[in-house]
C-alpha cells in the first residue's frame, strides 16, 4: 500500500454547487468538504443524481463552485484566473468518461500523444511520453492502429493513458466502467488502480461494490452531502 501523501492534491471546502436560479434551482452539492492525497484511490458511490459527476467537474476545475472552495495544490481554482486555470487543467488533471472519447481519425498513440502537442511539447517528446503512458496501462503493440480496431477495454486503457499522460496528479474517472462487460471492467479498475502507485490520486465514480473494494476508501453521497466515507474492506488486499 501506497502511504499518502499528507498534503491533500484536491481539497474541496463547504462546496455548494447549484443550478439554475429560483423555483427551478438544483443543489447539486450541498456542503461538500474532501480531501484527495497523492497516490490515493478513491470510489465514489451513491444514487443517480446525487452530485457525483458535479464533484468530479468541480475537482476537475470544469465547473467552479457557487459557495465553497476547491483547491489544487493549495490554489483556490476559482481565485486563480482562466489562464492558470486551463493550464492546470490541461497539465496535472485527466478525466476518463463512460462513453470512449478517442478521436477515431487518429492512431492510438496520435490520441494519446495529443494533450502533450496541445501543451506544446515536441513531436518526438510527446511520442516518448504517449508510448511510456500506453505501457503503463498494458497496451504496447499495433499503436499505429486506429482505436476502432481495439477491443472496448482497450480502447478505454487508451483513453486512461491519455488522460494521465505526462506529470498528472489526478485522474478523475466518471463510470469508467460502465459501457464494458465485467471482466474487461475488471481489467480497467486494475489499471486505475496501478496508477496510484506512482503517485497519481484516482477518483472513480462506480455504481458497483464490487470496484469500489479496490478503493483505499468509498466515499458515500446523497442529495449533494457527503453521508458516509469508509475504508474499503477489500483495499490492498487484491493488489
Ligand atoms: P450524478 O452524477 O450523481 O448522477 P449529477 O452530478 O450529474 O449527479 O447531478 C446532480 C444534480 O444536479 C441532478 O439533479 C442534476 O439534474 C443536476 N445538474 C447537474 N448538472 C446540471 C446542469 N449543467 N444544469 C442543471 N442541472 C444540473
Ligand atoms: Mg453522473
Amino acid at each position: 500500500m501506497n502511504q499518502p501523501h499528507p498534503d491533500p492534491v484536491v481539497d474541496y471546502h463547504d462546496v455548494v454547487k447549484t443550478f439554475g436560479a429560483g423555483a427551478t434551482e438544483v443543489r447539486a452539492l450541498n456542503g461538500v468538504s474532501l480531501s484527495v492525497r497523492a497516490g490515493e484511490f478513491t470510489a465514489i458511490m451513491g444514487p443517480s443524481g446525487c452530485g457525483k459527476s458535479t464533484l468530479l467537474h468541480l475537482g476537475g476545475g470544469l465547473e467552479l463552485p457557487t459557495a465553497g472552495s476547491v483547491r489544487f495544490d493549495g490554489h483556490d481554482l476559482a481565485a486563480i484566473g482562466p489562464s492558470r486555470l486551463a493550464e492546470i487543467r490541461r497539465r496535472h488533471l485527466g478525466y476518463v468518461f463512460q462513453s470512449l472519447n478517442l478521436v477515431s481519425s487518429l492512431t492510438a498513440l496520435e490520441n494519446v500523444m495529443l494533450p502533450m502537442e496541445l501543451d506544446g511539447l515536441s513531436v518526438r517528446d510527446a511520442r516518448a511520453h504517449a508510448i511510456e503512458a500506453l505501457a503503463q496501462v498494458g497496451i504496447e503493440q499495433q499503436l499505429d492502429r486506429h482505436p476502432d480496431s481495439f477491443s472496448g477495454g482497450q480502447q478505454q486503457r487508451i483513453a486512461i493513458a491519455r488522460a494521465v499522460v505526462g506529470e498528472r496528479k489526478v485522474l478523475f474517472a466518471d463510470e469508467p466502467t460502465g459501457a464494458l462487460d465485467t471482466l474487461t471492467a475488471d481489467q480497467v479498475v486494475e489499471v486505475l488502480a496501478g496508477l496510484t502507485d506512482r503517485g497519481v490520486a484516482v477518483v472513480m465514480v462506480t455504481h458497483e461494490p464490487r470496484f469500489a473494494s479496490w478503493a483505499d476508501r468509498v466515499v458515500f453521497l446523497r442529495d449533494g452531502k457527503v453521508v458516509d466515507e469508509s475504508v474499503a474492506a477489500g483495499s490492498g488486499v487484491s493488489r
